[in-house]
């Protein structure tokens, strides 16, 4: 039994939601389809989402908003028509567009962004379970809200609860196809929330969970996982296998054909993913699981993500202070910043953070009491930083591998302002200014892909 979820651009169109049905329709054991909005056709082309979200903030904003809410509705016109669907399901959508405002006018902004976000996955997976029906494959649109796909409620993140997994393991026994729309769920008191951007794999992750699916197939654009991004190095080596482990290192920076956040239900029941391409479903795509066949190479893949600010905070024999340490990441806690990594030395800590949680005010209040309530020397914040990250099973006592690393950063003439790896070996990362991000990840692809394989 499998589940497979199909991203944006599987479904931008008719004709993408046609090679859906096509893939689905080939393996009788394709049993649970989850669903993305309709992404882009092209690459100047809007993703429903995107398109979504600016209907949202024209509503929040107080102005005309009719025309953008016509722009959604035209995207699933122009796939109605394709599909040869009932013309009736575009006016169903624009109602049910104008009953979220309305619904969402009693309660808040954020609840009104949550459920227009929402509607996109949500009205693409009524829309292809009638075009599965129409064709002969027996299909069932489930909605996240029936089938009990409970999430926390705010201010955090959304997460899955635990319950939400015994709810759905009931859509096991159903005799038809499920298409279940990706990307939310409900809380226990009936509230629509989203997950983060990209979240329609952690839906389909959790349905694999489960349900204790054989396997959970991912469907995406690309023909499998390349070793590093191939925007930026031409024709990279491909990735067939790949564990857990080096897809959360990977996918944390920059790797984005997979949210980091879907593997951890899968990771549980050492659940196989297997990253597809709807264009090219023969292609064997690459298969994250939790052991993998071993290969001569220590690295399996690099990633560079940026975005990235340091909190610089120094004082003298910081070494010896009880609870240092903690007073500041409080401080952090309680301006609802998460941070990366701490790299520290005797008498200075850095904190590496993600620039958008920051504002000028933000970073002043937290200046203040570092200085205030730590008694630092210094403290200060550097912006415009990037993280390479270096990632291989292979890197456990590999002697002299973070040397290589090092010496080929440093002949691109970048300095090094962090350097981090984890007790368990898998990853190094590096921070270093945005600008060398690209040079460096050319220069360590040569270092450990190009170079093994000439030798
Ligand atoms: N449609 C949502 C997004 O664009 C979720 C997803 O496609 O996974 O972020």
């Amino acid at each position: 039994m499998k589940v497979c979820k199909f991203g944006g651009t599987s479904v931008a169109s008719a004709e993408q939601i046609k090679k859906v049905a096509a893939i689905v329709k080939s393996d009788v054991t394709r049993r649970f389809v989850v669903v993305s909005a309709p992404g882009k056709r092209y690459s100047e082309d809007f993703k429903v989402t995107d398109l979504l979200i600016e209907l949202a903030e024209a509503i929040i904003a107080d102005i005309k908003y009719e025309e953008k809410l016509q722009n959604v509705v035209n995207r699933y016109k122009e796939n109605a028509e394709g599909l040869g669907l009932d013309p009736s399901i575009t006016e169903e959508i624009a109602a049910d567009l104008h009953a979220r405002i309305d619904k969402a006018s009693k309660i808040s902004e954020e609840y009104l962004l949550d459920t227009l976000k929402a509607s996109g996955e949500d009205n693409n997976a009524k829309m292809i379970a009638q075009f599965f029906n129409n064709i002969g494959i027996k299909a069932k649109y489930v909605s996240p809200k029936e089938a009990g796909l409970i999430v926390n409620s705010g201010p955090e993140r959304a997460q899955a609860q635990p319950e939400a997994y015994a709810n759905l393991n009931a859509l096991k026994n159903s005799a038809e196809v499920i298409v279940f729309p990706g990307f939310f769920g409900y809380t226990k008191n009936g509230v629509l929330r989203t997950f983060d951007r990209g979240g329609s794999d952690i839906t389909g992750s959790i349905l694999a969970a489960s349900v204790q699916a054989s396997l959970y197939e991912n469907f995406t654009d690309v023909d499998c996982v390349y070793s590093v991004n191939p925007n930026v190095i031409t024709n990279p080596l491909e990735i067939e296998e790949i564990t857990y482990r080096e897809m959360g290192e990977l996918s944390y920076a920059g790797f984005s054909v997979f949210h980091h956040e879907a593997l951890m239900p899968v990771v549980k029941l050492g659940i196989p993913v297997n990253i597809k391409n709807t264009n090219n479903p023969q292609a064997e795509g690459t298969r994250i699981v939790s052991n993998r066949k071993e290969n001569l190479r220590p690295v399996t893949g690099i990633s560079a993500d940026s975005g990235f600010s340091i909190l610089y905070v120094r004082k003298y024999l910081m070494n010896r202070e009880i609870g240092i340490g903690r007073k500041l990441l409080q401080i952090l806690e309680e301006e609802q910043i998460s941070y990366e990594h701490t790299p520290s030395g005797l008498d200075d800590i850095s904190v590496i953070i993600r620039t958008h949680q920051l504002s000028p005010k933000k970073e002043e209040r937290i200046v203040n009491r570092v200085y205030r309530e730590l008694h630092a020397d210094d403290a200060y914040f550097r912006h415009g930083f990037s993280m390479i990250v270096v990632v291989g099973e292979g890197m456990k006592n590999n002697t002299g591998l973070a040397a290589r690393a090092t010496a080929t950063i440093s002949k691109t003439g970048a300095n090094i302002e962090m350097i981090n790896q984890g007790s368990s070996e898998v990853s190094l990362s590096f921070g270093v200014q945005e600008k060398f991000e690209n040079v460096i990840l050319q220069a360590l692809y040569n270092e450990f892909f190009a170079v093994v394989a000439v030798r």
